[in-house]
């Protein structure tokens, strides 16, 4: 029949893992008595070991979770004894003061200001020489709550204890021989919970301090009639410190002794029951019919759980099952998935026309720098318009301006610019990557992409930008230019430069309507050019060492600065709109049209032409150096930095770190957890015919 109950401890342990609630809870063995009741030397005389935290101010703040299993010796193996710690762990401690050490670190682990902590220590110990139990030690207790303490605290650990000796657990109530149980605050305790004793044991203590009959008088019950009775023991230890047998042989002959030597009182007539064994035999006894009394409730409770659990199994997820592995590979493969998709971005002729665009804005650059600011650019314009003008007849000036702006675009750092524009590119697509779903719940797998990624861009760059400016070398030297070739650059140009023209437009309609009209506008540009005049005079006289005659205008004098900056910059754009209608007309003319002989007067189209044989070497070679490789080997870095180096337990944690598949998980777990609890109390029914369940279907 022992069957039964480690039967039921194993589930009962199971439970405990499914739910911490008291529905689902077998009963246990919780021990309380007051300090130096001797409750550790009784639970350490069950065990068989020295093992918890001793000390004057060793008081325990977490309650311990005791579970014994009994490990029947097998043939020719030495017998082991060893505990562990489940939460923590360590794997099997074969030493036992190192069980005492783990459990006074554990102790002071809680911060003296707390007092006690909620959460239960568990300790399963396996030996050949324990009985199958659980024990509950709440040490400290119901002495804590009697000291001076604040009442929240006492509450605090009123409200534990209680918890603890609530129903269905059994009560072992620790009092020592020579103090009067009527002042045990141990059996004060049970008898708040349990005024008829019914699931109370008494454990008397130190019998040896005191004379036989009284000792025998106390384990009658008479006094405090306890239904499960009392067991009196004398658990001595000899005394000596690192004596490792201080709680076997010789202390349970010292005991075998005493109650040996008072035989006449003591002796199986007399129907009292003492001594650690039968202590032992009797919590088995008692334990293994409360277990058995819970067991149809239990089942009934299981059950119940069960149903609803696999009704939400149902409904939430369909029945689907999920492990953490398939969800890291499907994620794993919808991360190149997504990235496959989005290198469509990143084909030659998408490249190409985003380095188009950089380097057409360069073009513009240029363009201003050397063309529109230049005082004579309205002459280029002129020459453009006379059919006199041969390319003999024009000013070398303007050969030179050509010249400079083709050299200033094509050794702009074209190789490195390109590069980082792509690479710019590749790097935002992974960090959105990173950040969007699932990701954004993997934020160390998120950061991992993020970095090898990086790297992986970083170590390219540079051998890619050479690449690239090695191979536009010759166009800083000579450009060729093929009558298709200027026609397209001249098209494009003139979009440019309408898009150009457009938004100077706009930018004026913008302030015009801000400052109130065209009048309002004509008169601040009026007043503003006023302004100007004067300071250049100003200027003038100065340099000249003249006296300052002109006095200087208040800036804030007849408009607000604000409008005043407004017409400043209405002014600039003013100018850009007259010149690039000059030159929209230029581009338009028949002398551009003609073909590229004409590229002096029609610098537009010229860099156009340069810009776009830039844009189509660097695209090509970009595509070499950077993205053929990027694209074969991030997909393996994936598998290689992501996934292969996920232990099972890293893999887990991933998976458990997306909130959708931990409750998903969770779900799983609870109902296979609750299924094989089911299974084995359906085994245990057909053991024990008289604690069959009754099946709650109808
Ligand atoms: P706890 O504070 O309730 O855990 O009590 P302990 O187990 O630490 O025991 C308190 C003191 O009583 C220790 O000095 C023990 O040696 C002593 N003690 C415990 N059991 C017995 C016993 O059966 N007989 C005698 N004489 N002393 C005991």
């Amino acid at each position: 029949l022992m069957h039964l109950t480690r039967k039921l401890i194993e589930i009962r342990t199971m439970l405990i893992s499914i739910d911490q609630s008291d529905a689902l809870k077998l009963p246990s063995i919780v021990v309380i008595g007051s300090q130096s009741s001797g409750k550790s030397s009784v639970l350490e005389a069950i065990v068989g070991h020295e093992f918890l935290p001793k000390g004057n101010n060793m008081v325990t703040r977490r309650p311990i979770e005791l579970t014994l299993i009994h490990t029947p010796p097998t043939n020719g193996q030495t017998l082991q004894e060893y505990g562990e710690f489940p939460a923590l762990g360590l794997g099997k401690i074969t030493d036992f003061s190192t069980i005492q050490r783990t459990l006074t670190d554990l102790n002071l682990a809680v911060p003296a200001s707390e007092c006690v902590s909620n959460e239960p220590i568990d300790l399963r110990i396996y030996s050949p020489y324990v009985p199958d139990l659980t024990l509950i030690d709440l040490p400290g207790y119901i002495q804590i709550a009697s000291m001076d303490q604040p009442e929240s605290l006492k509450e605090k650990i009123a409200g534990l204890c209680e918890r603890y000796i609530r129903e269905p657990n059994i009560i072992l109530a620790v009092c020592a021989a020579d103090v009067d149980l009527a002042n045990s605050p141990a059996l004060r305790a049970s008898r708040k919970v349990d005024p008829l004793g019914l699931r109370t044991i008494g454990v008397i203590t130190k019998m040896d301090l005191v004379p036989p009959e009284q000792g025998a008088s106390i384990l009658s019950g008479n006094r405090y009639p306890l239904h499960l009775g009392y067991v009196g023991v004398v658990c001595k230890p000899s005394g000596k410190k690192g004596n490792k047998d201080m709680l076997g042989t010789l202390a349970r002959r010292a005991e075998h002794d005493f109650f040996g030597s008072h035989r006449d009182i003591f002796g199986s007539q007399s129907n009292l029951m003492t001594g650690t064994d039968t202590l032992r035999r009797r919590l088995m006894e008692v334990l293994e019919s409360s277990m058995a009394s819970s067991l149809h409730g239990i089942t009934n409770a299981v059950q119940l759980e069960l149903e609803e659990t696999q009704y939400q199994f149902k409904v939430q997820y369909n029945d689907r099952r999920i492990s953490a592995e398939s969800y890291v590979a499907e994620t794993m493969d919808l991360l190149k998935a997504r990235f496959k998709e989005y290198t469509s971005e990143f084909r030659k002729p998408q490249v190409r026309a985003k380095l188009k665009a950089m380097l057409e804005e360069r073009v513009m650059d240029v363009l201003e720098q050397l063309y529109w600011t230049d005082k004579r650019a309205p002459e280029l314009s002129a020459l453009g318009a006379d059919p006199r003008a041969t390319p003999d007849s024009i000013e070398p000036y303007w050969r030179y301006k050509l010249d400079a702006a083709s050299s200033l675009l094509t050794k702009s750092g074209v190789g490195r610019d390109s590069t980082l524009l792509v690479a710019d590119g590749l790097r935002a697509l992974i960090d959105s990557i990173a950040q969007g779903e699932p990701f954004n719940h993997h934020p160390r797998a998120a950061e991992r992409l993020i970095e090898f990624s990086h790297t992986l861009l970083r170590e390219r760059i540079g051998v890619t930008s050479d690449q690239v400016e090695n191979c536009i070398k010759p166009y800083k030297f000579e450009v060729e230019v093929e009558p298709r070739e200027w026609e397209q650059g001249r098209a494009q140009a003139v979009e440019l430069f309408e898009h150009e023209l457009k938004m100077c437009e706009d930018k004026l309609k913008d302030i015009r309507t801000r400052v109130g009209g065209s009048r309002r506008l004509k008169n601040l540009m009026g007043y503003v050019h006023e302004l100007e005049e004067k300071e250049k005079e100003r200027k003038q006289r100065r340099l000249a060492g003249e006296e300052e005659v002109v006095p200087e205008i208040p800036d804030d004098y007849r408009y607000p600065p604000a409008q005043i900056l407004d017409a400043r910059h209405a002014m600039l754009y003013n100018d850009r709109v007259g010149i690039l209608k000059l030159r929209l007309a230029a581009l338009k003319s028949k002398r551009c049209k003609a073909g590229p002989e004409n590229d002096v007067l029609c610098p537009e189209a010229f860099l156009n032409v340069v810009a776009d044989k830039l844009a189509y070497t660097s695209a090509m070679f970009i595509n070499i150096e950077l993205l053929d490789h990027f694209f074969y080997q991030f997909p393996r870095e994936i598998d290689s930095r992501l996934l292969y180096d996920l232990d099972r337990k890293e893999i887990v944690e991933f998976a458990r770190e997306n909130p959708i598949i931990r409750k998903h998980l969770d779900l799983q777990e609870r109902k296979d957890k609750l299924e094989e609890v089911m299974k084995q109390l359906n085994s245990l029914a057909t053991l024990r015919p008289d604690v069959q369940p009754t099946p709650r279907r109808q």
